[in-house]
């Protein structure tokens, strides 16, 4: 089984130790490609310093909605260098979790200003969404980038506009646990073609892993879910999961 990890965190100091021999073993464990999503400017060079060294390892650059206190305008042109060699934009959004987050209005413009960088340079975007449904569908109408919504947590509904803006859409561990009721219902939403697979790890591992750190190795977990769901063999889900990521993030 061909496995892609379409959004992880590598750079995340829960892999500070023994990150790197994590990802040496990918190969041999299946594992044909991984996303590193960056979260702001340092994890986002943190990211592309990793793609450098592991090549089914692919960066995204962006700053994450909870990193919005470091924006200003003028990253933008920092983000423009740095996207060179990336396969994304992202992950960018927007994050209503915290009362004491960061300034919704300054999240919305971080947002904004990254969409149309995306669309500058012909990239997809890796779009995080929390507590903020309707805001962020907002925005992705008025801006109309490609792309996936990563860690969907949403209705059917709420799948089936994005779908039909073009986007793919991301489903972690959370399929796994019992409670997933809406998850699992999102998913059938979602055509084969359009759903991809991702780990968010360090967070959200599947069963039975639920609380352990979380890497791409757990996916197969994740994959006899969705496969379940669909009606299809975790071989099948596994490779057309991959499929789509090659295509969304173009990468051969
Ligand atoms: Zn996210
Ligand atoms: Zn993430």
């Amino acid at each position: 089984m061909e496995i892609f990890d379409s959004h992880a965190h590598y750079t995340d100091e829960a892999f500070a130790e023994d990150g790197a021999a994590l990802l040496a073993s990918f190969p041999e464990k299946g594992i044909v490609g991984v996303i590193g999503a960056g979260s702001s400017i340092k994890s986002s060079y943190a990211e592309k310093a990793l793609a450098a060294r592991f090549p089914f390892y692919h960066a995204a650059v962006g700053v994450h909605p909870e990193a919005a206190a470091e924006w200003k305008p003028g990253l933008i042109a920092e983000l423009r260098t740095m996207a060179e060699g990336a396969v994304a934009i992202g992950e960018i959004g927007l994050d209503y979790h915290y009362d004491d987050g960061p300034d919704r209005e300054i999240q919305k413009e971080a947002f904004c200003a990254q969409m149309e960088l995306a669309k500058e340079l012909d990239l997809p975007v890796i779009i995080h969404s929390r507590d903020a449904a309707a805001d962020t569908l907002e925005l992705v109408q008025k801006h109309r980038p490609r792309g996936v919504l990563h860690c969907f947590s949403g209705s059917a509904e709420m799948a089936r506009e994005y779908l039909a803006l073009g986007f793919y859409i991301g489903f972690t561990g959370v399929v796994t646990f019992p409670n997933a009721k809406k998850a699992r219902l999102a998913t059938a939403a979602v055509p084969l073609d359009r759903l991809l697979i991702e780990t968010d790890c360090p967070y959200m591992a599947p069963v039975p892993y639920r609380g352990k750190r979380c890497d791409s190795s757990m996916l197969p977990q994740t994959v006899a879910a969705l496969a379940e769901i669909k009606g299809v063999s975790p071989e099948e889900l596994a490779a057309a999961t991959a499929e789509n990521a090659r295509r969304l993030f173009g990468i051969r």
